[in-house]
């Protein structure tokens, strides 16, 4: 088939997420990508593009990894599929979750497998209610998420998350609640971002206050908020919502399905903020997207209720723990620590990445540069001076995005701020190019918008 008939194809019959899908068609339908190598893509035009993404966030080790394709290989001969329902197990699902108990926190002995990171989110209210019910608190049932924040497309999941499209188009669940996210260069401007930090955790004990300390449950987010804006957190953050939580008696979940596996220069973005938290969401980075698997990383509090006080826990999915899937993840997370891939990201490729990013600062539309590791966010701005954003946040992302695709690099437009989160095997040479690149494209955006 040539490319348009390709094309024309899928847009004749694949309806693909989050996209307007008659924008799509009437655009001429979708870019085939054809194969990919490290962090290089390349579409059924022969065109290399630098995957500035990670996929979505997720393909930390790079692509073309034989290993992943060996471990799946040898996994679905010896066995490709059994449940872990019928008082059952493999022995990839059982190491995983050994594994994973190594590297997560302190305190968290246990792993629940969902197949994505949305499915693990749905874990997490599930779980979260089931102790409180089983505490002998029942009517603490809300659960507290951030305004743009994503915690997956389920019903569920996009009730924790505080997307508001996804509320008005799906309905918004009852029993969830949002503060808004700490983003110092849009709410706190101008105020010491350290004071910011705790005025913006205290968003968080306004909201207990006004719903009824004993009817909230928990309070979810990411350490960095990811989709939502590349929100990184000022410093004294953190500890005031572990201090809010700490005193509320409400459990805290950490989705690290972006920040999880060493995208913030530690194995997970808890460790970087020194989060400690109850529940950790686990997807993207487990197994570097090679395979779909997520999970639910449980700690001592929850798990030893769920366990003791339970008994059967109405929950699972076909592909909880899947053997092949867990056998890639396992694989996965063996070339990370093998390749000290995870150290590299703290001490040496997220810094030089850092560095070099934020020389784009000077850049008459980049308001702010922030983020850590290999996980950045540049926000667009109409006035540094006056601190003006564009009018209609997104349409100025957007045309940056498209400059950026049609120059070789996927950069995602986040409203107004450009998001990068490459492979984690990214060379300085890859950096260099990708900045090259972002400078161009910005030049391009500048150029439209008349500055
Ligand atoms: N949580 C976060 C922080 C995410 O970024 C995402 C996906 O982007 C999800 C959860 C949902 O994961 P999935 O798309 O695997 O369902």
């Amino acid at each position: 088939r040539t490319t348009e008939q390709w094309k024309q194809i899928d847009t004749a019959h694949h309806m693909h997420p989050f996209t307007d899908f008659k924008a799509l068609a009437s655009e001429g339908g979708s870019r085939l990508i054809v194969k990919a190598d490290g962090p290089y893509l390349w579409d059924s035009e022969g065109e290399q593009i630098l995957d500035g993404m990670a996929g979505l966030w997720c393909v930390n080790v790079g692509y073309g990894r034989k290993e992943l394709a060996e471990a799946a290989y040898q996994q679905m001969m010896e066995l490709p599929y059994y449940n872990t329902f019928f008082k059952t197990t493999t022995m990839p699902a059982t190491e995983l979750a050994r594994k994973l108990v190594e590297l997560a926190p302190p305190g968290m002995n246990h792993v629940f497998f969902a197949g994505s990171g949305s499915e693990a989110n749905d874990t997490n209210v599930r779980m979260v209610r089931r102790y409180w019910t089983l505490e002998g608190q029942p009517e603490r049932q809300v659960i507290i998420g951030r305004k743009n924040g994503y915690h997956g497309s389920t019903v569920a999941a996009l009730s924790l998350g505080g997307m508001s499209a996804m509320h008005t188009q799906s309905g918004l669940l009852p029993g969830f609640a949002h503060i808004d996210p700490p983003h110092h260069f849009q709410l706190g401007w101008g105020e010491d971002e350290d004071a910011f930090g705790i005025r913006a955790a205290g968003w968080l004990e306004d909201k207990i206050k006004e719903i009824g300390p004993e009817k909230v449950a928990a309070f979810i987010a990411e350490p960095i908020q990811g989709a939502g804006g590349l929100i990184y957190p000022p410093r004294t953050y953190w500890a005031e919502i572990q201090r809010i939580c700490n005193e509320y008696g409400i459990l805290l979940i950490a989705d690290e399905v972006i920040c999880g596996f060493g995208r913030t220069g530690t194995w997970f973005g808890s460790f970087t903020f020194d989060i400690k938290p109850d529940l950790m969401t686990i997807a993207k980075g487990l197994s570097s997207g090679y395979q779909p698997i997520g999970g639910v990383l449980v700690g001592d509090r929850v798990a030893n209720t769920l366990i003791e006080k339970g008994g059967e826990f109405y929950h699972g999915y076909t592909y909880s723990g899947h053997p092949v899937a867990s056998a890639v993840a396992l694989a996965n997370l063996k070339i990370l620590e093998d390749e000290g891939i995870v150290d590299r990201v703290g001490s040496d490729i997220g810094p030089y990445f850092q560095g070099r990013l934020r020389e784009l600062s000077d850049h008459p539309i980049v308001g702010e540069v922030r983020g850590i590791g290999l996980i950045a966010g540049i926000e667009l701005i109409k006035d540094k001076a006056k601190h003006e954003f564009f009018p209609n946040a997104g349409k100025v992302g957007t045309l940056c995005r498209d400059h950026s695709f049609r120059n070789g690099l996927i950069m995602r437009g986040v409203y107004d701020t450009m998001v990068l989160s490459p492979p984690l095997i990214v060379t300085r040479d890859h950096v260099d190019e990708m900045v090259g690149k972002i400078r161009r494209v910005l030049d391009l955006t500048a150029k439209d918008v008349g500055l």
